[in-house]
Formats: C-alpha cells, structure tokens, sequence
C-alpha cells in the first residue's frame, strides 16, 4: 500500500492541528472543515477501508470506536450530539485511502447526505 496523507500525518511528516493521541489513534481537524467541528480519527495500525475490517481483532476495532466516542466528548459534542462518518470506497467518497472516521458537530447536521 502507498502511502496517504494520513501515513505522513501519523508519521509527523507534515503538520496537522492535533486534537488527541494515544496508544491506537491520532485525531486532528480537517483541513476542509464541513462543520464548526470537523475532526478525523485515524488508527496507528494502518487499515486502507472500513471494509477490510474483518482482518482486526475485536478488541481493535473496538479500541478504534471507543477512541472516536472519546474525541467526541472531549471536543465537547457529547449531549448536543454529533455525526460520526466512515467514508468507504469510490462510492462512498472515500478519497485517502487510510481508515478515517469523521466526526462533525457544533450545528444541526440535516439528512440525508447527498
Ligand atoms: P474522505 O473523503 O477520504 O472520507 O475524507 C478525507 C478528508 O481528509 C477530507 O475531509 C479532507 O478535507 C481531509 N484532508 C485531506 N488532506 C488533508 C490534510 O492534509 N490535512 C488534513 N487535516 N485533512 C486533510
């Protein structure tokens, strides 16, 4: 696999606005924020696609999900609420390649996407 944008950002290549790190993930803004809040949370352990999920262990995929509700709490979403998206693939508009989930918040998010 080649690398990502995301490899680099992990890899302390290129700068990103850190909002949280621990053992499993990073989590910084988008560059192109769709929300007041627009964080992307991205595992260390490379994954290209939610789709190849399969391959994790439960207590790794769980580790990412409960990190992901994490950065939306100390972001401050928690209560108002949030979105949390995972774009896979060509059709879902997945465009880096590198297991990402969005989590947007601080305005009312309408349905459904486009
Ligand atoms: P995808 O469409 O793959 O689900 O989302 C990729 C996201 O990465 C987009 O929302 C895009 O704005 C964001 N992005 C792309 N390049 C960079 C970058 O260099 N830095 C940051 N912080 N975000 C990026």
């Amino acid at each position: 696999m080649s690398d990502t944008i995301f490899d680099r950002i992990l890899a302390g290549e290129i700068p990103a606005d850190k909002v949280y790190e621990d053992q499993s993930v990073l989590a910084f803004r988008d560059i192109q924020p769709q929300a007041p809040v627009h964080v992307l949370v991205i595992p260390k352990k490379r994954m290209d696609r939610f789709e190849h999920l399969h391959e994790w262990s439960p207590e790794e995929t769980g580790r990412f999900f409960q990190a992901v509700s994490r950065v939306a709490e100390e972001l401050g979403l928690t209560g108002k609420g949030y979105r949390v998206v995972v774009n896979n693939g060509s059709d879902g508009g997945q465009e880096v390649e590198y297991l990402h989930a969005h989590i947007l918040g601080g305005r009312s998010l309408s349905w459904p996407p486009g």
